[in-house]
């Protein structure tokens, strides 16, 4: 979004009120919150809303969209800027309004040490229920932050090896045969391929990447089958071509179908928009096989952390996605993914108007930037 479109867009969301501030060069309006105690030693979180363009309209089995709103955060703390970003897909029930709403109500400070991050988070969270994208915007400047003031990267206070990262996969949408061709083929540098799935036509986006490619695929339904009969009778299909894992075939309501059907597929059946937080994990731990970690649906880093220690306690796979986020989201994330069974991690890479530069996806394979905190560099 250029300056003039962003202050259209600002008058209308705002009803033209003026915020105060500037964010660096990402344009226009932000909030400073935070900052009545100003100067060293105290925390300053500022705010943007920014809207992302995807290269291609997003189709999943419920909705499309050609743009996603996030909102850009930054926690200063004597002469360092931490990076953090909420996303919110529209099924989060979060907007740009929710999130600068939630932001002002932030007042960090109270805190004057950026490194007490469960107290700080424990504070974020009682704010308000929900709002976890707004929480994660929080969560992931505060990582970078303090990595910064260390001097290190995130993977490295989480003691974790850049050199065990994934390969991640690259998300095909669902789409006209043209539009798949050329997606498969804009996918090349891509060792496995996430495909939607969910409409009448689902054997045919198999069969036609097929006869494209014989990469790994993984197929993510988002909610789109109703029955469990049909789901079982594709998830044996898929699996004769090639697919590894099946995600939320059904509607996440259908708790006892899921199950079923998880006990009797030949591959497994990862929870996305079932499983939002830890508690959902207990809930849900007897229904999936597996789980797919967001720091937009848990919060952020220090909570997706702690999904993966209990998704592994309960023998569930694990997977580490995004939405449609820039590298500042992507790149934070990745600095979890030596932990994962699968990765699934580019938002970054399906919009055409990025604001950082991150994490670099080599070979198919998530590479770090050997960088302070989560790594990223403004690029606008
Ligand atoms: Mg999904």
């Amino acid at each position: 979004m250029n300056k003039r479109d962003f202050l259209k867009y600002s008058s209308t969301v705002f009803g033209g009120v003026l915020l105060g501030g500037s964010l660096g060069s990402c344009a226009g309006r932000s909030q400073k919150v935070s900052s009545k105690n100003g100067g060293s030693g105290k925390m300053t979180l500022r705010f943007q809303p920014y809207t992302l363009q995807l290269k291609h309209a997003f189709t999943l089995a419920t909705s499309s969209r050609t743009t996603t709103p996030v909102v850009l955060t930054e926690i200063e703390y004597e002469g360092l800027t931490g990076f953090g970003e909420a996303s919110m897909p529209p099924y989060l029930g979060e907007s740009h309004e929710s999130v600068t709403k939630f932001l002002s109500g932030v007042d960090l400070s109270q805190f004057a040490d950026p490194f007490l991050i469960e107290d700080i988070l424990d504070y974020i969270d009682n704010l308000m229920p929900g709002n976890y994208a707004a929480k994660a915007s929080v969560d992931i400047a505060l990582h970078d932050l303090t990595g910064k003031l260390s001097g290190q990267p995130c993977y490295k206070l989480f003691g974790l090896n850049p050199a065990n990262t994934p390969l991640t996969s690259f998300t095909i949408g669902l789409d006209v045969p043209d539009v798949i061709r050329q997606k498969v083929e804009e996918a090349e540098p891509y060792k496995i391929l996430k495909v939607k799935l969910g409409r009448d036509n689902d054997r045919e986006m198999i069969e036609i990447i097929r006869s494209m490619t014989d990469k790994p695929l993984c197929a993510d339904v988002n909610q789109g089958w109703k029955d469990k009969n049909h789901a079982l009778e594709m998830a044996h299909w898929l699996k004769e071509k090639g697919i590894i894992f099946l995600e939320q075939p059904m509607p996440k309501e259908m708790i006892d179908e899921l199950a079923w059907l998880a006990g009797n597929s030949p591959i497994p059946v990862i929870g996305d928009e079932a499983i939002q937080n830890s508690g959902d994990i207990v809930k849900y731990r007897d229904v999936y096989s597996g789980i797919n970690i967001k720091l937009m649906k848990c919060g952020g880093l220090n909570a997706a952390r702690k999904m993966f220690d209990m998704a592994r306690a309960f023998g569930m796979k694990t997977m580490i996605g995004c939405m449609t986020e820039t590298s500042c989201a992507v790149t934070a994330a990745a600095q979890l993914s030596p932990l994962t069974d699968w990765c699934d991690l580019d938002g970054n890479l399906l919009i055409s108007n990025d604001v950082f530069d991150g994490v670099k996806v080599i070979d198919g394979k998530i590479t770090l930037p050997d960088r302070p905190g989560i790594g990223v560099e403004k690029i606008i």
